[in-house]
C-alpha cells in the first residue's frame, strides 16, 4: 500500500497557520495566548511534519534545517533562567528539507546544519505538541528579497499541504518593540488601527495590498518598522486556495505595540 496516498486520504489538505508569537515567556506561561495556541492545535489533524517560517531566522539566501536533531536556540536576552532551561527536542526531517529543496524553483534552497529551532518556532510548537513528537524543519527568511518575492516563494510550498505538512508562519503583524508600553492594558491607537486594517485586508483576500504594505499608511508603517515579523504572514496568505476559509484567533494586543493576531486558513 502506498502510505503517502493513505496519509493524504486521512489528512486531506492541511490548514495553514500564521501565529503571533510575541513575548518568549508565552512558551512557559499559561495565559490567553498560549491557551489560544493549544486550542488552535486541536482543530488540526496531527501533521506528518511542520515547516516553520520564523521571524527569527533571517539570512542572505534561503536555507532549510536539514539535521536529524535540531537544537533548541535561546535567542533572547534578559529572561528568567526557567526559559533558558527549556529544551524542545522535536526531531528534524531531512526528508522534508529535501522535498522543499526540490520543490522550490524560485531560488536555490540550501540545506543547513547549524541553525535549529529558534524561539519563534519552539515557543509555539511546545504548546501545540508538548510531546515534541512532530518533526520540524525551519526555512529562513532571505532579508535581501522584497515582500512580493516571499509571497511567490510561499506559493511553491503549496503541494506540501496535501502531504500532511503543517506550514506555520511565526511572527507578529503589529510588532514595534521601540514603542512597547509595559503598563498598557490595551493596544495603542495606531496599533489597533493597523491590526484592524490588516485583518480586514486578510479576510477579504486583498493580498496585493498586504504585499504592498508600505503603502498602507502611517499606522501600518509603525506596526511594521522592520519586515521580519510581518513576512511570515505573507507566507500563510500565499498558501490560501479556493475553498479555504480564513479565521482569526488571539486577536489581542500585548504591551500596547504588539498584536498577537493569528490566522488560520483551511477547508473547515
Ligand atoms: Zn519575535
Amino acid at each position: 500500500m502506498d502510505t503517502r496516498s493513505t496519509n493524504e486520504t486521512m489528512l486531506g489538505v492541511m490548514p495553514v497557520l500564521f501565529v503571533g508569537h510575541g513575548n518568549p515567556m508565552n512558551a512557559i506561561t499559561d495565559n490567553e495566548f498560549s491557551r489560544g495556541w493549544e486550542e488552535a492545535a486541536k482543530t488540526i489533524p496531527t501533521p506528518t511534519a511542520i515547516l516553520c517560517i520564523s521571524a527569527h531566522w533571517e539570512a542572505k539566501g534561503t536555507f532549510v534545517t536539514a539535521m536529524e536533531k535540531p537544537r533548541t536556540i535561546h535567542d533572547f536576552g534578559g529572561f528568567p533562567d526557567e526559559l533558558y532551561e527549556v529544551e524542545y527536542p522535536a526531531p528534524g526531517s531531512p526528508a522534508l528539507a529535501s522535498e522543499v529543496q526540490e520543490g522550490v524553483r524560485l531560488t536555490h534552497v540550501e540545506p543547513d546544519q547549524a541553525w535549529g529551532l529558534d524561539h519563534g518556532t519552539w515557543s509555539v510548537a511546545r504548546r501545540f505538541y508538548p510531546e515534541a513528537n512532530v518533526p520540524i524543519v525551519q526555512m529562513s527568511l532571505d532579508y535581501t528579497k522584497p515582500p512580493r518575492w516571499h509571497y511567490d516563494l510561499a506559493r511553491e510550498l503549496a503541494p506540501l499541504r496535501s502531504k500532511g505538512v503543517l506550514i506555520l508562519g511565526s511572527g507578529n503583524i503589529v510588532h514595534n518593540l521601540r514603542l512597547v508600553d509595559w503598563h498598557a492594558t490595551e493596544g495603542l491607537a495606531w496599533a489597533q488601527e493597523a491590526n484592524e486594517k490588516m485583518k480586514r485586508l486578510a479576510s477579504t483576500g486583498d493580498d496585493q495590498a498586504l504585499i504592498n504594505y508600505h503603502s498602507l499608511g502611517k499606522e501600518v508603517q509603525l506596526a511594521v518598522p522592520t519586515p521580519e515579523h510581518y513576512l511570515p504572514l505573507l507566507y500563510a496568505l500565499a498558501l490560501r486556495e479556493k475553498g479555504d476559509n480564513t479565521s482569526f484567533f488571539n486577536e489581542k494586543p500585548d504591551l500596547g505595540s504588539i498584536f498577537m493576531t493569528s490566522v488560520r486558513i483551511g477547508r473547515s
